[in-house]
C-alpha cells in the first residue's frame, strides 16, 4: 500500500497543472482500490459549491458542470462533517441526492473522505461501486491517507493561482492576473514589464569536432575576455548604488572567469578535440549539476551565476553582444526567467521600479542586491508565463511576494496609494531624524540599527540611529568565494566603525550554520538549527575566530567604539572560552604595536538555556542582547523559515513575553545592560512592550527605526507599563497581538503600524 501511495504522490507532484494532477489521482486510486468510480469534488468558495473536478467511472461530460451545495447529497455531508462516510447502500441514505448528469444511479457502495489542508476543507474524494458492499477499514485508511497527501498539492496549486477552471465555463471571465512567488525585497513597485532574456541558449549547443584546436582556443580566449569586460562595465554601472563590499560580488564573477577556473577547464576540453561552444557547454553543465545537487539553498543558487557567465561567453562565441543597449521604459519592472546581478546593471537606476524572477529565491544574489538597493522584488514566480508579460502594466508587491499583470483600476489605485503613503510617511518620519526616542513623560531609550551591508549603514545615519546594535558579519563573508583575509576584514570593519564613530558599533562574531551558509564552507546536517551554528563553529575553529576578532580590534584603532557580541551562547563554558580568545587577540594586537582599548564584550540571548542563566552569563560580560528571532524559534520549537508552521511562529506568544520579561528583570538585578536586536524590537507594538519591560536599548532595521521612534515619542512610559501589565495577563498570542494593535490604534498610530501584524 505504501508503495502505491508513494508512486501516486510522485506522479501527482510531477503533473503540470491541477486538472492533470486530479486526473492522475482518480485513475490511480480507482486502479489501486479496484473500484468502479473514483471522483474528486473541490469546494469553490465563490459559488460555495462542491464542483466535480475529475472522475474515472462517471460521465466525463459532467466534469466542471456538476456541482453540489454543502447541504446536498453525501458529498455535502462528508464536507460538513469533515469525516469519512462509508455506506453500502447510498440511495437509501436520507442524504442521498440523485445527480442524473453523472449517470450514477446504479452505484450502491459509497466511500467519501474530506480533503483538508491546514484545517481548511478543500473538497471531497469519493469512491463508488455498483454492488452493495462496505469498503473495509484498510480501504478507508488508504483513501484518508491519499486525501491528506493530495490536500497539500491542491493547496499549492491554488496558492499559485492554478485553480481557475472552477467551473470551466467561467474560465474566460476570470483572467489570471495574480501570480505568487516569494518576497525578495520589500516595497511596492508599479510600472511596465520589460522582459529580458539571456543573449544565448547554452542547452541548445551540440558537440562537434574542432576544425582547428588553436583557432578554437583563440576564439574562446576572445569571448572570455569580452565577457570579463562586460562584467566589469555592468559592475561599474552599479557602483554608484553599491559599496565596495557589495561590489565584491562582481569580483567573484571575475574570479570564476579566471584562467585557472572555468577558463582552464574549457581549454582542456578544446585540446581534447571539442569545438569551443561544445567545450563551454560541457564545463558549465558540469558545474551546474554539481551546485544543483547541493542541499544548501544558498549553494544551489550559485548555479545561476555559472549559467549567466556561460551564456555571456557563448553569446560572444556566437558573434553577438551579450549586453545590447536596451531602451528601458521610464518605470521599468525588470522580468526574467532567471534574473542575475549583471542584468540588474543593465537598467539605469532611476528607471527601475521593481524586479521579477521566475527562478530563484530570497537567497539569490540578485535578491540580496535588490534589498541593498531598496528595489521591490518578487522571486520564484514559477507559474507566470513571463515571456508574455513584456510591455504589460505590472505591480510588484515585494512584501507578500505577489505580482499582478494588467491590474484593474481599483487594484492600481489601491497599490498607488500604498506607494504614496509609504513615500509620505517616509518624508514625515525624516523630520524625526535628530530627535531623541523619548516618551512624553521623559523616559529615553536609545534606538540603534542592525546592519550587514554598508548601504544599511548609510541609510541608518540618515534615519538618526545612535549606534549599531547588531552588525551581522556573515554578510561580507557571504559575498566572497573564500574566507576574507585579516586585512580584508579589517578594511570592511573599519568602514563600519568609521561611519558611526563616535557612536558604538556592536559586531557579532561569525554566525554561520542554521540557514546561513558560506559557499566555501558547507555544513550539511539533518538539523542545522540544532547543530553546528554560531559560536559552536567558531570555538571549534579558533583560527577563524581569532583572525576575525583581531581584524575587529585593529579596525577600531583610534576610534575605540567597538563592541563584540557572541551568538548562540548556550553555556557559560562557551563564554569563558570565547572571552579567553578575545583577550588573547587583544594582547596580540597590542604586541603588534597598536594602542587600542579592549572592546566591550556581550552575549546574545537566543537559546532558552541562556534565559535561565542570565545571572551567570551577565556577570561575565559587559552587556546582554536578546536575539528574539532565534529565541522565539527555540522557545516555540518552530523553524523560523518553515512556511508550514509560520502561523505558529508567534512573536507575542505569552511564553516569549515571559522569557523576555525575566531576562530584563534579572539583568537589571545584576546591573548588566540588556537590549533586544531581533525583529520584535523593530515592530512598533513590540518596541512599546520591550521599553516597558525595562530594556536599555533596542536595535532594529533602518526602515523601521523612524516608525518605532515616532510611536515611542507619542506615548508615556506609564501608559506602556500599564499596557504591558494588561497583556502579561493574557493567555493567547492572537489576543495579545490584537490588544496591542487596538491600543496603539486608539492612541492614534494606525497609520504607522499598518494592518495587523503578529
Ligand atoms: C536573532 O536571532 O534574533 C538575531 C538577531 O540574529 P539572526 O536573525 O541574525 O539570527
Ligand atoms: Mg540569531
Amino acid at each position: 500500500m505504501l508503495d502505491i501511495l508513494r508512486r501516486i504522490v510522485q506522479e501527482v507532484s510531477s503533473a503540470t497543472d491541477i486538472s492533470d494532477a486530479l486526473k492522475v489521482v482518480v485513475a490511480r486510486i480507482r486502479e489501486a482500490m479496484r473500484t468502479e468510480v473514483c471522483s474528486v469534488y473541490l469546494y469553490d468558495p465563490e459559488s460555495q459549491r462542491y464542483v466535480l473536478m475529475a472522475t474515472e467511472g462517471l460521465k466525463q461530460e459532467a466534469v466542471g458542470r456538476v456541482s453540489l451545495s454543502p447541504s446536498q447529497g453525501l458529498v455535502g455531508l462528508v464536507g460538513s462533517r469533515e469525516e469519512p462516510i462509508n455506506v453500502d447502500n447510498a440511495p437509501e441514505h436520507p442524504k442521498f441526492y440523485f445527480l442524473s448528469e453523472t449517470g450514477e444511479d446504479p452505484f450502491l457502495s459509497f466511500l467519501g473522505v474530506p480533503i483538508i489542508h491546514h484545517k481548511r476543507l478543500m473538497g471531497v474524494m469519493v469512491v463508488q461501486q455498483r454492488d452493495s458492499r462496505q469498503f473495509d477499514q484498510s480501504e478507508e485508511a488508504f483513501l484518508v491517507t491519499m486525501s491528506a497527501q493530495l490536500a497539500g498539492v491542491i493547496a499549492h496549486a491554488e496558492a499559485t493561482g492554478n485553480i481557475l477552471e472552477i467551473p470551466p465555463s467561467a474560465e474566460k471571465k476570470k483572467k489570471r492576473t495574480r501570480f505568487a512567488g516569494a518576497p525578495g525585497s520589500p516595497g511596492v513597485g508599479l510600472g511596465q514589464a520589460f522582459v529580458i532574456s539571456p543573449a544565448a541558449d547554452l542547452s541548445g549547443v551540440v558537440d562537434k569536432p574542432a576544425d582547428s584546436i588553436e583557432e578554437e582556443i583563440e576564439r574562446f580566449e576572445e569571448a572570455l575576455e569580452a565577457a570579463r569586460r562586460e562584467i566589469r562595465i555592468l559592475g561599474k554601472k552599479l557602483s554608484s548604488e553599491l559599496n565596495p563590499e557589495e561590489m565584491a560580488l562582481f569580483d567573484v564573477y571575475l574570479n570564476m572567469l579566471d584562467d585557472q577556473a572555468l577558463g582552464a577547464e574549457v581549454r582542456a576540453r578544446i585540446v581534447d578535440g571539442n569545438w569551443a561552444q561544445g567545450a563551454l557547454r560541457q564545463v558549465v553543465m558540469q558545474y551546474v549539476g554539481h551546485f544543483q545537487m547541493m542541499e544548501d539553498v544558498y549553494l544551489r543558487e550559485r548555479a545561476t551565476d555559472i549559467i549567466d557567465l556561460g551564456t555571456r561567453i557563448l553569446a560572444h562565441l556566437q558573434g553577438h553582444d551579450a549586453a545590447p543597449e536596451y531602451e528601458f521604459p521610464q518605470d521599468t519592472i525588470l522580468v526574467s526567467e532567471e534574473l542575475t546581478p549583471a542584468m540588474l546593471g543593465e537598467v539605469p537606476a532611476d528607471k527601475l521600479r521593481g524586479l521579477v524572477s521566475v527562478k530563484g529565491s530570497s537567497n539569490s544574489h540578485v535578491a540580496i542586491l535588490a534589498r541593498a538597493m531598496g528595489i521591490p522584488t518578487v522571486m520564484g514566480v514559477v507559474d507566470v508565463p513571463y515571456a508574455q508579460l513584456h510591455g504589460l502594466e505590472l505591480i510588484v508587491d515585494g512584501y507578500r511576494g505577489h505580482i499582478y499583470s494588467s491590474p484593474t483600476d481599483e487594484l492600481r489605485e489601491q497599490y498607488q496609494s500604498i506607494y504614496d503613503e509609504e513615500q509620505a510617511l517616509q518624508e514625515d518620519l525624516e523630520g524625526l531624524r535628530n530627535m531623541p526616542a523619548e516618551t512624553t513623560d521623559g523616559h529615553r531609550i536609545p534606538l540603534w540599527v542592525n546592519t550587514g551591508l554598508i548601504t544599511d549603514a548609510v541609510r541608518s545615519l540618515e534615519r538618526g540611529a545612535e549606534g549599531v546594535g547588531l552588525y551581522r558579519t556573515e554578510v561580507p563573508f557571504m559575498m566572497k568565494d573564500r574566507f576574507p583575509s585579516e586585512v580584508e576584514q579589517q578594511q570592511i570593519y573599519r568602514q563600519q566603525l568609521e561611519t558611526f564613530a563616535p557612536n558604538p558599533v556592536t559586531m557579532r562574531t561569525l554566525d554561520v550554520g542554521g540557514d546561513k551558509a558560506l559557499t566555501y564552507f558547507p555544513i550539511n546536517e539533518a538539523n542545522p538549527f540544532l547543530g553546528w551554528r554560531g559560536i559552536r563553529v567558531t570555538l571549534d575553529h579558533p583560527e577563524i575566530f581569532l583572525l576575525q576578532v583581531r581584524a575587529m580590534i585593529k579596525a577600531s584603532d583610534g576610534l575605540n567604539n567597538l563592541r563584540i557580541m557572541l551568538p548562540m551562547i548556550t553555556s557559560v563554558g562557551e563564554v569563558d572560552d570565547a572571552l579567553h580568545l578575545v583577550y588573547r587577540a587583544h594582547a596580540e594586537v597590542l604586541e603588534e604595536g597598536y594602542e587600542v582599548d579592549m572592546p566591550q564584550v556581550g552575549v546574545m540571548i537566543e537559546v532558552p538555556a541562556a534565559v535561565y542563566q542570565i545571572r551567570e552569563l551577565g556577570s561575565r560580560v559587559d552587556f546582554l542582547s536578546v536575539g528574539s528571532n532565534d529565541l522565539t524559534q527555540y522557545l516555540l520549537a518552530v523553524d523560523r523559515n518553515n512556511p508550514r508552521v509560520a502561523d505558529l511562529y508567534q512573536a507575542f506568544h505569552p511564553a516569549v513575553l515571559s522569557a523576555l520579561k525575566m531576562i530584563a528583570d534579572t539583568a537589571r538585578e545584576i546591573g548588566c545592560p540588556a537590549s533586544v536586536c531581533g525583529e520584535l524590537a523593530g515592530n512598533p507594538l513590540g518596541a512599546v512592550l520591550l521599553m516597558a519591560m525595562g530594556y536599555d536599548m533596542l536595535s532594529m532595521n533602518a526602515t523601521n527605526l523612524p516608525k518605532v521612534k515616532s510611536v515611542l515619542r507619542g506615548v508615556s512610559h506609564a501608559w506602556a507599563e500599564e499596557l504591558l501589565q494588561e497583556v502579561m495577563k493574557l493567555e493567547s498570542a492572537q489576543v495579545i497581538a490584537s490588544t496591542l494593535q487596538l491600543s496603539l490604534e486608539q492612541a492614534g498610530f494606525a497609520r504607522i503600524i499598518g494592518p495587523v501584524r503578529t
